[in-house]
């Protein structure tokens, strides 16, 4: 991907990082521990992304002002391509007030859902109880994270990759489904916050003929760079994105490891994806007038 911009002193210094969750999803840092530990990483441009929630920005963005860190303000959605679960990125909100209603009706349907889990483990032999789950969310969107947590608590598994096997990867036994948009209501709720739509993580599935599909379906851009991402995917994903006039977009991931390849400063953006997202946001606004009603 090149940049018709050349390279500017102040874009060069940039370290960003535009993937990671908190505890106001799975993540088991808070978003002020969240900012202190990218801070101390070196990184200055990061992108708190929770699942169906963006109930952890305001504090994020507060921890960041005495650091001297910028957070751009972000969410990952669970949505729907046909009968596939994807992953979209909502970067750059501008209005999060705007999606956190929209967002509550996720939030419920996830527990809900953690309910029928728990249920189902009750059902094998598996005396969880939906207290452990919700005392591993602590408040914060409920997932299969935090039932896997409860599991290891239990004594019931041994870590989250047995927790997976076992029990919660999709197609295991207690594995439920929870409430998806479609991925183009996705799309026009991250537009309507005044945000980017970006393809997470697209992985092995990011060939042709799916980003056909989500192009029409209104996505701006898709993760290059990703832990998941192999390094042929790598190659591809940024072609398709430059053949399908998408901005790229990357980052670890973090759910809050220390160490590891998921750490926060390990994976990072290059200043000019960052520049790319932020002139087809200005595109955006320009093309789109908002009107207030
Ligand atoms: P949920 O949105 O509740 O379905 O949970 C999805 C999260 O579970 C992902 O973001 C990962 O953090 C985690 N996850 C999904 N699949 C696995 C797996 N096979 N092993 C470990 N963690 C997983
Ligand atoms: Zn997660
Ligand atoms: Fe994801
Ligand atoms: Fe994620």
């Amino acid at each position: 991907m090149t940049s018709p911009h050349g390279a500017s002193a102040s874009a060069v210094a940039l370290r960003i990082d535009l993937h990671a969750h908190s505890t106001a999803s799975d993540g088991t840092a808070s978003p002020t521990l969240f900012v202190q530990t990218a801070a101390a990483a070196g990184l200055n441009v990061i992108a708190l992304t929770d699942h169906d929630t963006v109930a952890g920005v305001a504090e994020a963005v507060a921890a960041a002002v005495p650091l001297g860190v910028r957070v751009v303000p972000g969410v990952e959605l669970s949505v729907m391509d046909g009968k596939e679960e994807v992953h979209l990125l909502g970067l750059h909100l501008a209005n999060v007030d705007a999606i956190a209603d929209a967002l509550v009706t996720f939030q419920h349907g996830r527990t809900t859902r953690a309910e029928s889990m728990v249920a189902i483990l009750n059902a094998n032999a598996v005396p969880v109880t939906m207290d452990d789950v919700l005392r591993e969310a602590a408040g914060g969107a409920v997932g299969r994270p935090h039932v896997a947590r409860a599991l290891i608590a239990g004594g019931w598994v041994g870590d989250q990759r047995e927790a997976f096997d076992r029990w919660l990867g999709a197609g295991r036994p207690a594995y439920v489904e929870k409430p998806r948009l479609d991925v183009a209501d996705g799309v026009e709720l991250v537009h309507k916050a005044g945000g980017l739509a970006i393809w997470a993580h697209p992985g092995d599935d990011g060939r042709r003929a799916r980003f056909e599909r989500l192009v029409a379906a209104g996505i701006d851009g898709a993760e290059v760079r990703h832990p998941g991402h192999s390094a042929s995917d790598t190659v591809r994903l940024a072609a398709l994105v430059e053949f399908f006039n998408l901005v790229p977009s990357g980052g670890s991931d973090w759910h809050g490891a220390m160490g590891g390849p998921r750490v926060l400063g390990a994976l990072q953006v290059p200043p000019e994806w960052l520049q790319l997202q932020e002139e087809r946001l200005a595109m955006r606004r320009t093309a789109v007038p908002v009107i207030e009603s």
